[in-house]
């Protein structure tokens, strides 16, 4: 592979890339780099979310920016102002070391008088949203005349977006000789459109396969009536104590109420939408990226500018109108290499939606069923039981407390003191998932194993036995993950997953058998410190279409039970009423997904205890 230094780029760029942490190009990157460095041809990319695009086309264009010249040379429109104040942060970033090369945001919602007066200073690199631009350009305080390069990022969102007359009006006001870099996920017949009207026999290049998703990206659905979609939602988030999650709604309202939902329960949530002010906006962003938000609810279009890495699930609340939104609301989760989890959660009706889902992400589906209260109650416990090993002990602060501690203690043997600490902690989620009613839509989990589950539960696929599990933290995206390192095959076919807690199954095509029981053999493959042990097994003949979860098992349960209630109502009020902010500066969440009302020092320390509310 080829290095940045090998693609041209100058000393004062490396060295930027170097403290960004930035060691070899992305594909796009590769491709994009030196096209543009070396001609003077446009440029059509088909690049996604977090493939690396906005270095894409802003290193080629600071390297030749002319730095002894005042004049504005590149302008690089994007469709929101998050995006554009990203970009221009990134490019400010790999600028640090380029003496007089400046770059300003310009966007609506925002002062004009002061991107005017910044602009009058001289700017070479102009990022801004169309409708700011375009007011910019009539108040002849934007000058076009010397752009050499116009960089539409985003292309079909900006379309998506009613943007057309603006773009229009800018890409007609720049000189012919200008070079257009043209960036989208999705190439619809609107982009096609300004492709064959404003660039001249570009060359294309792609980050990978159109709309191919990434490999990192495991998909789930769950499928519940719509009573239980939100119940559904609060389990999911229960069951994975560390998450990390954008939940996507289509609408500001929906996005609203279940954001208020979450806070209510007790979650460490917030909302993130166009009703909102630009600094609301803002604060929920930062505190999102800074990871003292576990949650945030957002719309597509407010949630474009979040440039986070490791998100561990994206939650489809509501599958999205158009397919090509799903891609990118995937997309923002399975990241620099790392994995994850993209959910849709739909009703009956909505599965009828997956099917062209699939088909534009060349991936499946994995059906999954809604977590029990039992394994979110396990999944909990095992957290809180991680955290007890791995906490740090101030040996110092503790020592004068210890001896009328052990004095109270004394006669409760280690197992009894176990149980008791552990109780203290826990009863209050026993309690409430205590009788919790099982949500999936049993009919449909049914007519799913008869129909999707039947595609794959077929003669043409092997069972396997592995010996690792829950305990082990396998999830059904790790051991996607797992089976596709060992290079069994390209793009070999995985069916059913079924993790259970020391152990799990998981089905391949059939004609891989050999291959796959070979490959984990000698790979000699180690998994959490476990060697990993595969074999082949029976058949499972149940009528279930679902998978990742614990068989038959769950079944236990009727269905007619009542909606879940809030947490305060089933806990006693003591898990959910906690509105604290932490300010101490950690990215590690306090343990459970519900913000606990205990997690205030009780010396009353340095955290906040400012009540939430939007500033
Ligand atoms: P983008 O697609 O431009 O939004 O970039 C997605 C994320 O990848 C951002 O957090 C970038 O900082 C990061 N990134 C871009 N290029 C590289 C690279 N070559 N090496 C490491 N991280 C990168």
């Amino acid at each position: 592979m080829s290095t940045f230094k090998e693609l041209g780029l100058s000393q004062n760029v490396l060295k930027a890339l170097t403290d960004l942490g930035y060691e070899n190009p992305t594909p796009i990157q590769l491709q994009s780099i030196p096209q543009v460095l070396s001609s003077k041809v446009d440029l059509k990319a088909f690049a996604q979310t977090g493939t690396g695009k906005t270095a894409a086309f802003s290193l080629p264009i600071i390297e030749q920016i002319d730095s002894n010249s005042k004049n504005t040379q590149a302008i690089i429109l994007s469709p929101t102002r998050e995006l554009a104040v990203q970009i221009a942060k990134n490019i400010e970033e790999f600028t640090k070391y380029c003496d007089g090369v400046n770059v300003i945001a310009v966007y609506g919602g925002s002062s004009i008088e002061d991107q005017i007066r910044k602009l009058k200073k001289g700017v070479q690199i102009v990022v801004g949203t169309p409708g700011r631009t375009v007011d910019l350009i009539k108040r002849r305080v934007l000058d076009l005349n010397s752009i050499q390069w116009v960089v539409l990022d985003e292309a079909d969102e900006m379309l998506n977006m009613g943007f057309k007359d603006e773009l229009d009006a800018i890409l007609e006001s720049t000189p012919a000789t200008k070079q257009t870099l043209l960036f989208s996920a999705t190439f619809p017949r609107e982009v096609e459109d300004i492709a064959r009207h404003y660039m001249t026999k570009p060359v294309e290049i792609t980050s990978g396969e159109k709309n191919k998703s990434s490999d990192q990206v495991s998909h789930q659905y769950y499928v519940v009536s719509e009573r239980n979609r939100y119940n559904a939602l609060k389990r999911i988030a229960d069951v994975n104590p560390d998450i990390y999650s954008i939940i996507f709604c289509r609408t500001r309202r929906e996005t609203q109420e279940v954001a208020d939902n979450l806070i209510r329960d007790g979650y460490n949530a917030d909302s993130l939408h166009g009703d909102l002010s630009q600094a609301q906006r803002d604060s929920v962003m930062e505190k999102f990226r800074k990871k003292h938000l576990q949650i945030l609810v957002a719309t597509d279009v407010a949630a474009r500018g979040l440039d986070v890495n490791d998100l561990t699930h994206v939650i489809n609340h509501k599958l999205p109108d158009q397919i090509e939104s799903y891609n990118h609301r995937s997309g923002r989760t399975g990241r620099a290499g790392k994995e994850g989890i993209s959910i849709a959660i739909v009703t009956a009706r909505e599965k009828g939606k997956l099917s062209p889902i699939e088909r534009n992400i060349g991936k499946k589906f994995i059906s999954t069923p809604i977590p029990t209260g039992k394994e979110i109650c396990q999944n909990q416990l095992l957290k809180l039981i991680d955290k007890v090993h791995d906490i740090k002990i101030n040996e110092t602060e503790i020592s004068d407390f210890l001896p009328s501690i052990y004095e109270k203690l004394e006669g409760m043997d280690r197992e009894e003191l176990i149980k008791r600490f552990v109780s203290l902690e826990f009863n209050s989620f026993l309690t409430y998932y205590e009788n919790a009613p099982d949500l999936n839509d049993s009919e449909q989990m049914k007519r799913s194993a008869d129909t999707r589950g039947k595609r794959r539960d077929d003669e043409n696929m092997t069972r396997f036995f592995i010996n690792i599990g829950r305990k082990d933290k396998l999830n059904p995206a790790r051991l996607i993950g797992l089976i596709n390192d060992q290079s069994i095959a390209k793009n070999i076919e995985i069916g059913q997953i079924e993790i259970l807690d020391t152990f799990s199954f998981f089905e391949l095509d059939k004609n891989y058998q050999e291959e796959t029981l070979s490959s984990f053999q000698n790979n000699d493959v180690d998994f959490e410190g476990r060697n990993v042990n595969v074999e082949i097994t029976e058949k499972k003949r149940s009528g279930r279409g679902g998978s990742g979860g614990s068989g038959g098992r769950r079944r236990d349960r009727d269905d007619k039970g009542s909606s879940e209630g809030s947490s305060r109502s089933r806990s006693g009020g003591g898990r959910a009423r906690s509105k604290d902010r932490k300010t101490s500066g950690g990215s590690d969440f306090s343990g459970f997904g519900r913000k606990r009302s205990d997690s205030k020092s009780p010396f009353g320390g340095n955290k906040s205890t400012k009540r939430r509310g939007r500033d």
